[in-house]
């Protein structure tokens, strides 16, 4: 069976845990949690990050620090994990869903504005697959009505809308190291603060709602309890995981962009002929190549076609389930149409793509998706 994924070590990851334990310092916020910092804040130019122990505590470090409070309208899109839209839900958030776009799974920029009502705090923007949103509108539309900017960019790592990194253009930026993920930790996340303004109360929030991090920069003298917070560090194991990683960056993305083009190349006969939808990265943004999609007619040959590859020993799988449809949700709110989200529900079928995965099983996957949509 060819496998939806398999994560994929670089070779170091031992070997750095194995330095964090024998130097004696394994909680957070030592060495390799400030080594894996600096490559983000080097690499991308992010003003200031904080590794989290997941991008869902990083979603949630967002939403304490914009300072979220009962009742206010956070604007999420539906077709998304649990976590963009929980993490503001926790803070007493009504959370207002938004539509997909007809040719992508992000969120459709043209309708926010119709969303936006006086309670309106934030939107949150995702990165489906690592392709941009159209981050100069979302920001746009932020601006004129004075509400923040979250980009969920958990799957977003080393890409870019207009040459700028994601995860850097909204106030706040948040990243996954899931092991699904491009760069893994088994679980892990990151939070990028680059509005400078939240930056000494992030410190604070990340560290149990003290002003430990200051105390240790030498700061002040003492440290206590100041504000709220939780324990959303990552200890150093992890941290040491991660670098090594980290330093596979360009490896990794090379080699996932390779097989992602290998599909492209071998199913675009069958987009062309109208058989299935392929993903589309619009001209001002870059490709990651986190995952490889298509879009099927319906449900039914959706189930059909993953039937299809599991009968040839190769793992599709459908995605997220409209929020705007989930149980939890539709215990407080009517049932409203979404179609797109809906669409990409009931359509949407990843591949596999990992970086172990040779071309030649991209090829012969792609041989069996041809024989199946020719039939
Ligand atoms: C993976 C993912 C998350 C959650 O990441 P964790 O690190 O598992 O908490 C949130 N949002 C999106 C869009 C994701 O893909």
């Amino acid at each position: 069976m060819i496998p939806f994924n398999k994560p994929h070590l670089t070779g170091k990851e031992t070997h750095y845990i194995y330095d964090a334990v024998n130097s004696g310092k394994l909680s957070g916020n030592g060495k390799y949690t400030k080594k894996a910092q600096a490559f983000f804040e080097e690499k991308f130019r992010f003003k200031k990050t904080l590794l989290t122990t997941s991008c869902t505590d990083a979603l949630e470090m967002a939403a304490i620090l914009l300072n979220i409070v009962e009742g206010d309208e956070v604007i999420v899109p539906s077709y998304t994990f649990v976590s963009t839209a929980l993490a503001f839900v926790r803070q007493g958030a009504q959370i207002v869903f938004a539509d997909s776009r007809s040719d992508h799974p992000g969120i459709d920029e043209t309708l926010i504005e119709n969303l936006i009502t006086p309670k309106t705090k934030a939107i949150v923007v995702v990165h489906y697959a690592g392709v941009a949103c159209d981050m100069d509108l979302i920001m746009q539309i932020a601006k004129k009505h004075n509400i923040f900017v979250v980009e969920d960019a958990a799957q977003a790592i080393d890409s870019y809308y207009k040459g700028n990194p994601l995860g850097g253009i909204g106030h706040l930026g948040v990243f996954s190291f899931h092991e699904t993920k491009n760069i893994i930790s088994g679980e892990g996340g990151l939070l990028a603060i680059n509005d400078a303004s939240f930056e000494e109360r992030a410190e604070i929030i990340w560290e149990k709602g003290t002003n430990r991090s200051a105390f240790f920069k030498g700061e002040i003298d003492k440290y206590g309890w100041v504000d709220t917070g939780s324990s959303f560090l990552p200890s150093e194991l992890i941290s040491a995981f991660l670098y090594a990683q980290l330093e596979h960056l360009k490896d990794i993305q090379d080699k996932r962009i390779r097989l992602w083009n290998i599909y492209f190349e071998n199913l675009k006969d069958l987009q062309n002929e109208n058989l299935l939808k392929l993903p589309k990265i619009p001209e001002y943004a870059t490709n990651n190549a986190h995952m490889f999609y298509v879009v099927t007619k319906n449900l039914e040959e959706r189930d059909n076609f993953i039937r299809h590859l599991r009968e040839n020993d190769m793992h599709a799988v459908f995605h997220y389930l409209s929020l705007h449809t989930s149980k939890y949700y539709l215990k407080n709110h009517p049932l409203k149409s979404l179609p797109w989200s809906d669409e990409y529900s009931n359509c949407l079928v990843r591949l596999p793509l990992f970086y172990e995965l040779e071309e030649k099983q991209v090829n012969s996957i792609c041989k069996v998706i041809n024989e199946f949509f020719n039939k």
